[in-house]
């Protein structure tokens, strides 16, 4: 189940399955649509589009310009998030949301116009291929890379995950995620998903969402099969906040699920 991440975070998972298996429960508990994985080799087709998408006029945010479409079961983190931010005297800017698949198409069409294919792959989301479409994906103040020494800039980069936003496209993994580093660019992945990719995936929002993606159906079953007490279920009554009266679990459990989890 493990094998395709690296070395270290394979470790780590092995290393306490329970706790994983506890935190990933959490995931589970969210809506499987804001987990969607979208990359190069995973796009949307041409005909997704979120049902619920609002605009954010109606929240008295701080638009850069026109509208800014965005799924509705977001809301709330995003009005939260600005919120926080607000509370440091930082206003963010919010640029840009949802984006169809024809708009992308516009959009990857000019890039390639302006600056040739190969900077316009790396720069720019071929249509279906860009997260914006999933309503979950927002660009904040100038999306260029002066952004990331604006206060906003410092400010999400430290905080976003603690209402659940991650950045999608880290500096330093252009390869993995196929893009290059953005840092205005966040998506929504909920609380519990943030702490999940920081504590188990390197902060790293591709290796989850792939993870998740690989491992989702046979993660599931596993949390609803009932008849005999697995480590998940024991995990999710033992590793809650009061972790001082925790018994140990019973060793054949541990080696068990380990040897299922690295499978
Ligand atoms: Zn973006």
């Amino acid at each position: 189940m493990t094998e395709s991440l690296p070395e270290q975070i394979r470790s780590g998972i092995l290393a306490s399955p329970g706790d994983f298996l506890h935190m990933v429960a959490g995931v589970l508990d969210e809506r499987a649509d804001l987990f969607v994985l979208v990359d190069k080799s995973h796009p949307l087709t041409r005909d997704f589009e979120p049902e619920d998408l609002v605009s954010l006029k109606a929240y008295s945010l701080s638009l850069f310009w026109g509208d800014v479409p965005i799924r509705k079961a977001i809301i709330p983190a995003v009005v939260e998030l600005a919120r926080a931010a607000k509370k440091s005297g930082i206003t963010l800017v919010f640029s840009s949301g949802y984006r169809s698949f024809e708009y992308q198409k516009q959009v990857y069409a000019r890039e390639v116009k302006n600056y040739g294919q190969e900077m316009a792959d790396l720069e720019s989301a071929r249509p279906g291929a860009s997260q914006h479409q999933l309503g979950t994906a927002i660009d904040f103040g100038s999306i260029t890379d002066a952004f990331a020494q604006t206060p906003a800039g410092k400010w999400l980069a430290a905080h976003a995950w603690e209402y659940g936003f991650s950045l999608s496209y880290p500096r330093g993994f252009e390869k993995i995620t196929g893009y290059r580093y953005e840092s205005w660019h966040f998506r929504y992945i909920t609380k519990a998903g943030t702490l999940l990719q920081r504590t188990y995936f390197g902060d790293i929002q591709q290796y989850m969402l792939k993870f998740l993606n690989e491992n989702r159906a046979s993660l599931e079953s596993r949390r609803q099969r009932s008849p005999r007490r697995s480590l998940y279920n024991w995990a999710r009554k033992n590793t809650r906040p009061n972790r001082k009266s925790m018994p140990a679990p019973p060793i054949s459990m541990i080696l068990c699920r380990s040897e299922s989890l690295s499978s």
